[in-house]
């Protein structure tokens, strides 16, 4: 039984990235991750003059897809809130849906060389992040922890790419 779908929404990055998400995501969890179809256009959330998508919009349409239980939809697009300029992902706390851009997470947006393992790295850590956040799980004062805030590429960097004891063991509380 899947407990947790991926969605690719305009996805630009090699079909590996979703099979790496999957691995990294299915023993934090200790889910069965499954693939969706990507249907859904973007163009309802896309800001008109922002080359972005608003991360709300999407969260509100992974919610009015027909029961699919927990959703990670997964993005190049680059996403923002009417309140941040951007974002790099974005959940529903306790909820069933989140989303994951990897627009930020490339090292060519910072001038580097492209570096697939850094980007798998990082997607990997946002994807469990914000998956944690579907489990109930708040920002960690941990900087070791996946679950720690990161608004820049450099904090994704920085922490850990596991959940720190304290928030494991409240997903294992969660599961039941
Ligand atoms: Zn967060
Ligand atoms: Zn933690």
């Amino acid at each position: 039984m899947t407990d947790l779908w991926l969605l690719p929404l305009a996805l630009r990055e090699p079909p590996e990235l979703l099979r790496w998400l999957a691995d990294g995501l299915a023993p934090v969890f200790h889910v069965e991750v499954g693939l969706l179809p990507s249907e859904l256009a973007l163009e309802g959330g896309r800001h008109p003059r922002r080359r972005q998508v608003d991360a709300g919009w999407i969260l509100s349409q992974l919610l009015g897809l027909p029961d699919p239980g927990l959703v990670l939809a997964v993005t190049s697009e680059d996403l923002y809130l009417p309140v941040f300029t951007y974002v790099i992902g974005e959940a529903c706390l306790g909820g069933r849906a989140a989303v994951v851009s990897t627009h930020r997470l490339h090292e060519e947006r910072y001038g580097l060389p492209p570096n697939m393992e850094r980007l798998r790295a990082r997607a990997v850590k946002e994807a469990i992040h914000e998956i944690g956040h579907c489990h109930g799980l708040v920002h960690c004062p941990s900087g070791a922890c996946v679950m720690h805030s990161s608004s820049s590429v450099e904090d994704v960097d920085n922490k850990g790419h596991e959940l720190c004891p304290e928030c494991a063991r409240a997903v294992a509380r969660r599961r039941g």
